[in-house]
C-alpha cells in the first residue's frame, strides 16, 4: 500500500502522515525530512541539495530520487508507506510509477488557500532533531520553544520566511499542482479540505482509507 499526499507547503501533509503512522504504523517518508537530514550530515547529496532548498525551488530529481530509493529499500517500508512531499513534478511521478508497487496506491490532495499557507508557515516551528511540527497558536509545544517529543530547542525553518514561502507557493502551483489532474485521471485521487483542524482532516483521510482497504476484500468474499 502506497499513500501519496499531495498539497501545497503548509497544507498539512506532514501532520496527516504522522497521524497515519500512529494509527496504522505506516512509516512517514518525507523527502523534505530526508533532504534536511542529508544537509545536516553534509553528505555529498546533502551538499548539492542545500544550495537548492534555501531558495524555494525544487532540488533536482536525481538527488531526491536517490535519497528516496535508499529510504524505501529499508525493511519498514515493505508493507507500505506514506509519501509526504514526493512526487512534486510530473517526472517524479513517472519515476515513482517505475519503482513499482505490489499493493494499491491511494492519493490524497490536501486543498488549502494560499492565505492559509502563509498564516500557517509564519506560525510554524519545527524540531531540528526529530522533525516534529508545531504551530504557535493551534499546536503550541507544552513548554515554549522546546520539543514535546525529544526536548530539543525548536526552530523556525530557514525557508519559512515570507519571500521563500512565496517562491515555494509559486513552485507548487507551477510544478506540483498539475499532478492532481494526473492522479484524478488515474482514478485514485481523493480531494480533502485541508483548511480545517488537523484532527478533522486526519479523520476524513482515515475514513476514506479504511473504505478503500475494505472494498476489494469485500468484493472477493
Ligand atoms: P514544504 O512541503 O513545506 O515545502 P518540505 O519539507 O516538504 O516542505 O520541503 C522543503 C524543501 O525541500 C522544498 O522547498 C524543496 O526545495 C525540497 N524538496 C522536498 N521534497 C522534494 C522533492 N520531491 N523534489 C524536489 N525538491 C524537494
Ligand atoms: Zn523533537
Amino acid at each position: 500500500m502506497r499513500i501519496i499526499l499531495l498539497g501545497a507547503p503548509g497544507s498539512g501533509k506532514g501532520t496527516v502522515a504522522e497521524g497515519l503512522r500512529s494509527a496504522y504504523g505506516f512509516p512517514k517518508i518525507s523527502t523534505g525530512d530526508l533532504l534536511r537530514e542529508a544537509v545536516r550530515e553534509k553528505t555529498p547529496l546533502g551538499l548539492v541539495a542545500a544550495s537548492q532548498m534555501g531558495k524555494g525551488g525544487l532540488v533536482d530529481d536525481a538527488t531526491v530520487l536517490a535519497l528516496l530509493r535508499e529510504r524505501l529499500a529499508r525493511p519498514d517500508c515493505r508493507e507500505g508507506y506514506v509519501l509526504d512531499g514526493y512526487p512534486r513534478n510530473l517526472s517524479q511521478a513517472d519515476s515513482l510509477d517505475a519503482l513499482g508497487l505490489a499493493g494499491p496506491e491511494i492519493v490524497f490532495d490536501l486543498q488549502v488557500s494560499d492565505e492559509v499557507v502563509l498564516e500557517r508557515l509564519a506560525n510554524r516551528r519545527t524540531c531540528p532533531n526529530c522533525e516534529a511540527i508545531y504551530h504557535l497558536v493551534n499546536k503550541p509545544p507544552k513548554k515554549a520553544g522546546v520539543c514535546d517529543v525529544c526536548g530539543a530547542a525548536l526552530v523556525q525553518r530557514n525557508d519559512d520566511t515570507p519571500e521563500v514561502i512565496r517562491e515555494r507557493l509559486k513552485t507548487y502551483h507551477a510544478k506540483t499542482e498539475p499532478l492532481v489532474a494526473r492522479y484524478a485521471a488515474k482514478g485514485d485521487l481523493h480531494r480533502i479540505d485541508g483548511g480545517r483542524a488537523a484532527g478533522d482532516v486526519i479523520r476524513d483521510v482515515r475514513r476514506i482509507l479504511e473504505t478503500a482497504l475494505k472494498g476489494p476484500a469485500r468484493a472477493g468474499e
